[in-house]
């Protein structure tokens, strides 16, 4: 095999800027660039000449089709391929691709949810493109990135709002640091590295669960004997099968300019954990939803499946998606690290101050950021931090805090005493070291790590209501200081007020605990459990308010994603119970009964041998079975006549609460006895493949 040179095809499937430099004249080239940077609107005679450029370009690629890549409210992402022929005469084609073909693309989408937004009458949504991330050559097409909205102009995906977060929260950050002093910096962006944890399990054993393919996690399957206990997984060496897969995800992944840094096994056996460099919050969207694909497709190649769901299977850790967050200028300076003179570190404290404050009042809406039914299966687990909101400084920052409120003295570590004082502030120490792994919002040296996110979800979500709630504390703060006599006395006051009032929303101790849930319901804090306790507060006035202030999303915008959000918990779960059914009824019943069968059977021929043999063994594992199998029977029974019940209920949000009241825990009661009989019943009586041959499915 030729050795790979990394820099040689890192990106050669993107139409970078390279290659607009390249192919586009020095005008258009910067008309294109200026969009990019300041969203500035491109003239007709530049889409035309960059549709050519591109689709030239893509055609070297090896592309023959192209597509307008989405991503609507469910699902990764869309796409539909149209191909570059265009009939000449009446026996040949060239290639052909407009400028219209380009900018805007239209979407018989009436099957994507909308939550109302696009009326019957008018089910067509329009793609338009996003110049700010690349266009890229994948399987053959063209893909160009875009946001997908209706006619009406309301966003119908998830990218929109975080293109429009990103420009409320430039507006608002510039405000601060110009009261800073700082005249130079034109554009603050907000950048995000999300780690993708993931399984990785055998397609031969995937191929015979219903569930996992239905579902995408198991409903069914007792503890495996050996689970995560031995720790011995994370970080552990990576197998041979699974090394070959990482490598060509890295290499796909390199050839389409994502930045692929970090691998390694993850603390479940067959799980795993991939991690890219931090770049700007809607590229790392785009690139993680692509990172997704990508992994899934190669697994494919490999004979292997990749697992994204956030809980595929009980007893052992599920997957999440560390969000890490932080605040860039176009000048390079990172905006939450702490500085190296007092007034730096003026200015990184109002900007900590303004995440904690934002946290603190927008706690249901970061809890909705993360909302799913998937995701609710692994927030609070002693695996994952809980629905509780909260956040950890590191001692350093909690002293100096600390300091800053009661007017008292901070002792640094390295320094001697210092007084606390925007004049005389410390130089604060930089401390990445993060020691507790169990906060939801960890703040690690200059950077926030958001740790609830769901390994399948789209992280436009948690980044665009990030953004928001903090460009809303900046605006709060700048309104205040623009007004200022004497600016660092206000600053003085207005930090350590923000800290008086929000330091309820600090915590460092263990968020697992159940000391921590007590403490935090007498701190007053949200503890959102499900989504269905979470998403109707999308619409309260305070969000509402924040939302249209910024132009992130309209009131009927946010209607209709609580809406779709509501509906797609209730769907999952609806195909969950019907599955769970099937497999109980069709697979999981004549298990056990033939299991049964055939230790009725042994015991009558022992019998009929000699009425002196013992048959403890037979009959004690009928009864047990048969006890069980009861249960087992009554709990199905109730399980499918409630599942019938689901569409009559019309109100979408009553709908959503029968699901989490009833229909969850039916399943639960009927998987504790199918789980009871599995490890009673013999192996080769067993209908699908059980925990162990899953987990450890992948032996090389
Ligand atoms: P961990 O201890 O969580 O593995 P790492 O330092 O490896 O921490 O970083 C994890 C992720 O955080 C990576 O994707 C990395 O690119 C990202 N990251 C680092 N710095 C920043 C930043 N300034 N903004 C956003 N993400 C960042
Ligand atoms: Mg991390």
């Amino acid at each position: 095999m030729k050795n790979m040179f990394v820099p040689e095809i890192f990106g050669t499937m993107v139409f970078n800027d390279k290659v607009m430099k390249e192919r586009l004249s020095k005008q258009i080239y910067s008309e294109v660039r200026s969009a990019i940077n300041n969203g500035t609107p491109l003239s007709i005679d530049c889409a035309k000449e960059v549709a050519i450029a591109m689709k030239d370009w893509a055609i070297e690629k090896g592309a023959t089709h192209y597509t307008h890549w989405f991503q609507p409210m469910t699902g990764i992402t869309a796409e539909k391929h149209d191909s570059f022929i265009k009939p000449v005469g009446d026996s040949d084609v060239i290639m052909n691709f407009s400028e219209k073909s380009l900018v805007k693309g239209e979407s018989d989408a009436s099957s994507f949810p909308s939550g109302g937004l696009r009326a019957t009458f008018e089910a067509r949504g329009y793609t338009a493109w996003d110049p700010t991330s690349y266009a890229f050559v994948k399987d053959g097409s063209l893909y160009i990135p875009t946001a997908f909205c209706s006619y009406g102009g309301e966003a119908l995906d998830k990218k929109t709002p975080l293109l429009r977060s990103m420009d409320a929260f430039n507006k608002q950050a510039l405000r601060i640091i110009k009261l800073f002093g700082n005249e130079k910096v034109k554009r603050v962006t907000p950048t995000v590295g999300a780690e993708q944890e993931y399984f990785l399990i055998d397609k031969s054993v995937y191929e015979k669960r219903v569930d996992l393919i239905h579902c995408g996690r198991t409903l069914f399957g007792a503890r495996p004997s050996k689970g995560q206990e031995l720790e011995d997984h994370y970080y552990g060496a990576i197998k041979s099968r699974i090394s070959a897969f990482m490598k060509e995800v890295d290499e796909e992944l390199w050839k389409l300019g994502v930045l692929a840094k970090t691998k390694h096994n993850e603390v479940a056996p067959s799980q795993h954990e991939l991690a890219p460099i931090y770049v700007s919050c809607n590229i790392a969207s785009d690139q993680n939803q692509l990172t997704m694909e990508i992994l899934k497709s190669v697994a494919n190649r490999h004979g292997l499946v990749c697992l994204l769901h956030e809980k595929p299977f009980a007893t052992v850790n599920g997957s999440g998606k560390h969000d890490n967050w932080s605040i860039v200028t176009d000048t390079g300076e990172n905006l939450l690290e702490p500085g190296e003179t007092p007034m730096d570190n003026a200015q990184f404290l109002l900007f900590l101050v303004a995440v904690i404050k934002a946290v603190d009042e927008y706690q249901d809406l970061l809890r909705i950021s993360v909302a799913s039914a998937s995701n609710d299966l692994r927030l609070g687990e002693k695996e994952a931090p809980p629905a509780i909101i909260s956040i950890y400084l590191g001692e350093e920052l909690d002293g100096i805090l600390s300091a800053i409120e009661t007017g008292g003295v901070y002792k640094a570590k390295k320094h001697s005493n210092l007084k606390i004082g925007i004049s005389t502030l410390p130089p604060i120490p930089k401390d990445s070291t993060d020691r507790n792994r169990t906060s939801p919002f960890a703040f690690t040296g200059n950077k926030f790590e958001f740790r609830m996110v769901g390994s399948s979800e789209n992280i436009a979500c948690p980044n665009y209501i990030l953004n928001t709630i903090v460009a809303e504390e900046l605006s709060k703060f700048a309104d205040i200081l623009e007004k200022a006599k004497d600016f660092k006395a206000e600053l003085n006051k207005l930090i350590k007020n923000t800290v008086i009032k929000h330091k309820r929303i600090l915590f460092s101790g263990n968020s697992y605990s159940l000391e921590w849930e007590e403490e935090a319901k007498a701190r007053g804090l949200l503890n959102l459990r499900t989504t269905v306790d979470a998403l109707p507060r999308f619409m309260e006035d305070k969000n509402v308010a924040t939302f249209e202030k910024h132009k992130v999303l309209s009131k009927n915008e946010i209607a209709s994603r609580t809406e779709i959000l509501l509906e797609n918990y209730s769907n999952i779960i609806h195909i969950e119970a019907l599955t769970a059914v099937d497999m109980a009824r069709k697979e999981i019943t004549p298990a056990i009964i033939s299991y049964e069968n055939f230790l009725i059977e042994e015991l009558n021929a022992k019998k009929k041998l000699s009425k002196k043999l013992g048959s403890k063994l037979e009959t004690g594992l009928i009864e047990k079975l048969s006890t069980l199998a009861d249960k087992f029977s009554l709990a199905l029974d109730k399980l499918e006549k409630d599942v019938e019940s689901i569409n009559e209920i019309k109100e979408t949000v009553k709908r959503a609460e029968y699901c989490r009241d009833v229909i969850i825990k039916d399943m639960k009661e009927v998987r504790k006895f199918a789980d009871e009989a599995e490890l009673l019943t013999g192996k080769s009586f067993l209908p699908y493949p059980t925990y162990e041959d899953i987990l450890y499915s992948v032996k090389y």
